[in-house]
């Protein structure tokens, strides 16, 4: 079975963006591939964090991505700072990555362009990414096209290693894109993707009324003045959450009602609150079954790492004998406290 390795960054509760954009993606994939999904915290830490969240935001992330369907019997759901090999192997293919082709990358860029003095942390992401990959073999990566680019790199960084050191083999395969379809959801200001950071998100797991509250104000065509006034459903993002939450016949009445204005913005916004809080039903009532066990979820978490470990140390194994190092005679064990 092919297998695919795919990673989302700790950013604490999944909104309906990332869910429609991704995790519903992945809980798909699942189904015919062997996957592993890591919760990326290595990679989060090279923008400004907290780190008093951050350990909260991945358990957070954990249980919204198990809720929302991910299912830890069949994927290796992990963490990526429990698997040191990352780090490890990151390092070792830093010395085969050439700086130009960093520097070269868009969102380094972009990225680099809003802070004063450039991490090395920023500039290193797509080894990172490239090591999370080779470690596992992965033959597909699920991509959407903003991450063509850092691919492309990883399989460049593959071929030189493979150059280097792959004694004439193959040793890391060229891991191929899984393109997806691309899903960008707007945030409910109507002027920005669905981020958290942007305050414009309806989290998975937010109360019916919580839901309400934020689609009340939610910007819509602004043409729309009174109820009086046709609106036009193609600018206005409540009409394309409709398309994701309701079935076709609500969505060709939606378009209708507001070209025809046949009823109001806050009407419509009611039809679209009753769907999501549908949608969501299930998933809230499986992460408070998770929270309402404590320690279900490291475990589920501790098994993932034991199960990405297994094939990271074996190729780690392979790569630093391929690469010349003198191997230990044994484990190295710390120093007895006295
Ligand atoms: S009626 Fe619906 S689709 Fe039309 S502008 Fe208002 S919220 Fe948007």
């Amino acid at each position: 079975m092919p297998r695919i390795f795919s990673g989302i960054q700790p950013s604490g509760e999944l909104h309906i963006g990332n869910w429609l954009g991704a995790v519903q993606n992945w809980v798909n994939l699942q189904q015919s591939y062997d996957c592993l999904y890591c919760i990326v915290d290595l990679h989060a830490i090279t923008n400004k964090y907290d780190p008093a969240t951050l350990a909260e935001r991945t358990r957070e992330m954990a249980v919204g991505l198990i809720a929302a369907g991910i299912d830890p019997e069949r994927v290796t759901l992990f963490v990526q700072s429990h698997v040191p090999e990352h780090t490890e192997l990151q390092w070792l293919l830093t010395t085969v990555t050439p700086v130009g082709e960093l520097e070269r990358m868009t969102q380094f860029k972009d990225k680099s362009q809003r802070v004063e003095s450039v991490p090395a942390g920023i500039l290193n992401y797509p080894v990172l990414m490239a090591a999370d990959i080779l470690l596992y073999h992965a033959d597909l990566v699920p991509v959407g096209e903003d991450q063509v680019q850092h691919l492309e790199l990883t399989r460049e960084i593959c071929r030189k290693w493979n150059a280097e050191f792959g004694r004439g083999e193959e040793f890391f395969a060229e891991p191929k894109p899984l393109l997806t379809q691309a899903r960008r959801i707007m945030g409910l200001d109507g002027q920005a993707k669905m981020s958290k950071s942007l305050g414009n998100t309806i989290g998975l797991l937010d109360t019916p009324e919580e839901i309400w509250a934020k689609l009340r104000p939610a910007m819509t065509d602004p043409a729309r003045v009174t109820r009086k006034d046709p609106g036009n459903p193609d600018i206005c993002n409540i009409y394309s959450l409709h398309k994701y939450f309701s079935p076709p016949e609500t969505v060709a009445t939606v378009a209708e009602n507001c070209r025809g204005a046949k009823w109001g913005c806050l009407d419509c916004k009611r039809v679209l609150a009753d769907r999501i809080i549908a949608a969501l039903a299930p998933i809230r009532e499986r992460a408070a079954e998770l929270q309402a066990r404590p320690g279900q979820v490291e475990e589920i978490l501790a098994e993932g790492a034991d199960k990405a470990r297994r094939i990271a140390v074996e190729t780690m194994r392979e790569v630093r004998e391929r690469m010349g190092f003198l191997a230990p005679t044994r484990a190295s064990q710390p120093a007895a406290k006295r």
